[in-house]
């Protein structure tokens, strides 16, 4: 993908030894090594030559994410498969709804479920076309399609084409692919002793249930309009009942605890008790200068240890 290159064999050492040293005596029980953030396995350093560590994109290639820290292989291929291809079907909706590109997608036709393309006519933003490619479909589908619709052209009746979000991504998968990548972002800036709170095991607990059909509350609304390569990791400062992490890939706002463990404990509750738009949120950035990082910083870990 572009703009996602390795890092190379240096790099990825380097971010295996800052991730023993970040650890410190957080997680012993798991053994010596690096602790993949996400299932908390400790892993030597050979892992890294051997391909049970590898490095996690965040946020996914298909949102436009670059290589940022290492998680296990286990763990990142689940999420490729499980979740992350969701959030790029999703992504082609959105995409296609701000006027940016075609959509190809499963859809039902008359009955009849289709895989179709619709594509912009840059000359007239109220009309689109929906072209049914037939190497893309059964044959006997195509035809079937054809003659009920034409039945129902016959009878007077409108054929309805329903724009297939629902056919095209599982929902429940987005939204775990979206708040494991705000929660690894999170590791990648705060380290260990973040992930190490009660309230982030419960993220955790959440991105590693296959069974979770979740509409969680740290999720905002999607902003269509956003720019996809929009990246920003802060802490909310106002309204207060919002303090938080904010993390924002693109079109999508994650909230996340507050890296102060004190501050706003009841931060889900409130979300979830929140209808209706947010307010106007100020930020704070977690680090001078940092906007999104490149690599793993560990930030609360490094001020435990100095
Ligand atoms: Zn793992």
């Amino acid at each position: 993908m572009p703009g996602s290159k390795k890092p190379s064999k240096a790099t990825r050492a380097r971010w295996f030894e800052a991730g023993v040293v970040a650890r410190g005596a957080r997680f012993l029980e798991k053994g010596p090594g690096y602790v993949c953030p996400e299932c908390l396995t400790a892993f030597p350093r050979e892992a890294l030559g051997d391909g049970r560590l590898t490095v996690e994109d965040v946020p996914p290639v298909v949102l436009g994410g670059k290589p940022l820290l290492l998680t296990c292989k286990a763990c990142n291929n689940r999420a490729g498969r499980l979740h992350d291809r969701h959030a790029g079907r999703y992504e082609g909706v959105l995409n296609y709804l701000a006027r940016e590109g075609s959509l190809k997608t499963r859809t039902m036709i008359a009955g009849q479920k289709l895989n179709v393309e619709f594509r912009l006519r840059p000359e007239s933003p109220d009309v689109d076309d929906m072209i049914v490619w037939v190497k893309d479909n059964d044959e006997a589908t195509v035809r079937a399609t054809h003659a009920a619709v034409d039945r129902l052209a016959l009878a007077g009746q409108l054929v309805g084409v329903e724009l297939g979000f629902p056919v095209a991504a599982k929902a429940s998968a987005v939204e775990v692919s979206l708040l494991r990548a705000a929660y690894l972002a999170a590791f990648a800036v705060l380290g260990y002793t973040y992930i190490d709170r009660p309230e982030l095991k419960w993220v955790r607990d959440l991105v590693a249930d296959p069974q979770a059909d979740i509409v969680g509350p740290y999720l905002a609304e999607d902003d269509v309009s956003a720019d996809p390569d929009r990246r920003l990791i802060g802490a909310v400062l106002t309204p207060e009942w919002l303090q938080s992490t904010i993390v924002i890939m693109g079109r999508h706002t994650v909230f996340l605890p507050h890296p102060d463990a004190t501050s706003n404990p009841a931060l889900y509750q409130r979300l979830a008790a929140h209808h209706g738009p947010f307010p106007a949120i100020t930020t704070q950035l977690l680090a001078p200068g940092l906007t999104w990082p490149s690599e793993p910083l560990h930030y609360l870990d490094q001020i435990g240890l100095s």
